[in-house]
């Protein structure tokens, strides 16, 4: 347990191994050293132009300057805010106009926006920073119940809510990992999240705190499939963070496994469903890393459980447990407000010192979802789920249930069976509506290899076996075959695209 605050964590490396690397790129690398310097003068920077009150927009993709902004800002006692380079304008005026920042310190090229906000280039000010101002005095960085970051994620009514994070929110996370998931000093992590995506915070802030370093895997790198693999050994990453869903991109290219790339120790998944035929693939391709399914919202800062996955525990679950509660943390199982039996499924309702204060400018958004209970500040999280010998099981979300022909179904109950069905690699099933009734399930399928001619022989072989797997009402009626399923933004599978496809008509 660092007894730190997290900027005195990061500081220490600047401070006693100034040349020791934290961002690895082809080029060049970054170091502590550099770190601390242009953090140091991004928070004088601020701390003379601006009110610690109001957050402080950090914009631009993954690249070693947002380090610099992100700790720049919290030294000078702002929030920051992540806003990722490929985001759309309305999105970003949308951010803009809940957050209502003083300042943007712009990384990328900042576009045509009209903001009263004042746009920094980050360039410019490190260029000109160590004559132009002087070097800060009294800073007053961001400590305990202080708001750290805001991450912006969607909301049901369109407009995104910023999830408040607080120093002690992301303290608490920060020592769990380091502790409960294999991390060690200096190692080496795979940033490949976007910053304003709270998986990101998985590679990020345990990387600084332990010494280690992060290598990105940028969107030019990912689409460039063929090099990526050829580099990627050479990269000698020890931790990867990714969701399921592209790590099972990765694994379709045959040669990503530990005899060649050895340097790979430890896997974190967060963010959506671990499929069990991923985790299986996974084991049988690294038998020698570590891997862990991690599970939490943004609003629980990253995640809150975990477990290794082994064989054992392959054999003894059809479905990947999401993991044991972070010892800080109690998760609640509730109906109607009031706690199940153990063993039965309710929503998933997370207690604890990583649970954030609410969303920023929306009380009402924020009175729904948190809550204190127990004398701790809770969240609901919308997902259902039980114990079973005090691990977690996710049981799908509360609200991508559908009614077809009056039986209830849970959509990631067929994909979860669709994708043991050996002619399937990865599915995703979606309702077609007519009038605001369930019609017609369709299965969007990534098909494994076959030597099926024609596509319905391939649809009747998959329909059969499937049947022997889920109720006939299950057995989705159209199948559309696809090279890969698409993602969002977040490397989610775009269940909400895939319903807008096979709705639009
Ligand atoms: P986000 O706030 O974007 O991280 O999304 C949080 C939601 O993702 C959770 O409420 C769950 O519905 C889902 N989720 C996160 N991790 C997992 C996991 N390991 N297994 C299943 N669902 C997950």
């Amino acid at each position: 347990m660092t007894m730190f605050t997290i900027t005195e964590a990061i500081d220490r490396w600047g401070i006693q191994d100034p040349d020791r690397p934290v961002y690895i790129e082809k080029e060049q690398t970054a170091t502590y050293g550099q770190l601390k310097k242009e953090s140091d003068l991004i928070a004088a920077y601020l701390q003379e132009n601006s009110q610690p009150q109001r957050p402080v927009v950090v914009y631009g993709e993954l690249e070693f300057a947002m380090l610099p902004c992100f700790l720049g800002a919290t030294k000078a006692g702002h929030a920051y805010i992540p806003i990722d380079a490929h985001t759309p304008k309305e999105r970003i005026e949308m951010i803009l106009s809940v957050a209502d920042p003083e300042i943007i310190l712009a990384v990328g090229d900042w576009p045509a926006i009209e903001s009263s906000a004042q746009v920094v280039s980050i360039k410019a000010l490190l260029q000109g920073g160590s004559t132009a101002f002087k070097a800060a005095v009294d800073l007053k960085p961001v400590t305990g119940d202080q708001t750290y970051y805001i991450i912006f994620t969607s909301g049901t009514t369109g407009i995104p809510k910023g999830v408040q994070i607080s120093h002690d929110n992301l303290l608490s996370f920060v020592n769990w990992e380091l502790r409960d998931l294999g991390i060690t000093e200096g190692m080496r992590f795979l940033s490949q999240a976007p910053y304003s995506f709270d998986l990101s915070v998985m590679d990020l802030y345990p990387a600084l705190v332990s010494g280690g370093s992060l290598t990105p895997m940028t969107k030019e790198v990912i689409n460039n499939f063929k090099e990526l693999f050829c580099v990627l050994p050479s990269l000698e990453i020890e931790v990867w963070v990714s969701t399921p869903s592209f790590m099972e991109i990765c694994l379709m290219e045959p040669t990503f496994d530990g005899e060649h790339v050895h340097s790979l120790k430890t896997f974190l998944f967060c963010g959506e469903e671990l499929p069990h035929a991923t985790a299986a693939k996974l084991l049988e391709r690294f038998p020698k890393a570590r891997i862990f399914n991690t599970y939490g919202p943004t609003e629980a800062t990253v995640a809150v459980s975990a477990v290794e996955i082994t064989h054992e525990l392959l054999k003894q679950y059809s479905r990947v447990p999401i993991g044991y509660v972070k010892e800080d943390t109690t998760v609640y199982i509730l109906s109607e407000d009031r706690e199940v039996p153990t063993g039965e499924v309710g929503e998933i309702v997370i207690a604890g010192p990583s649970v954030s204060k609410g969303y920023l400018n929306n009380p009402e958004k924020t009175a729904q979802a948190f809550f204190v209970y127990q004398g701790e500040p809770a969240y609901r999280t919308g997902d259902a789920g039980r114990f079973h010998d005090e691990l977690l099981i996710y049981d799908g979300r509360i609200d991508f249930q559908v009614k077809l022909h009056g039986y209830r179904i849970e959509l990631e109950d067929i994909d979860h069976h669709l994708a043991k069905v050996s002619y399937v690699k990865q599915a995703a099933v979606v309702p077609k509506y007519h009038q605001h009734k369930v019609q017609q399930l369709v299965a969007f399928v990534v098909a494994a290899e076959n030597d099926f001619e024609k596509e319905f022989k391939l649809t009747k072989a998959i329909k059969e076996e499937l049947s022997q797997l889920v109720m006939d009402y299950m057995i989705p009626q159209k199948f559309i075959y696809v090279e890969q399923l698409p993602l969002t933004a977040n490397g989610k599978i775009d269940r909400k695209g895939l319903m807008n496809e096979v709705n639009a008509t």
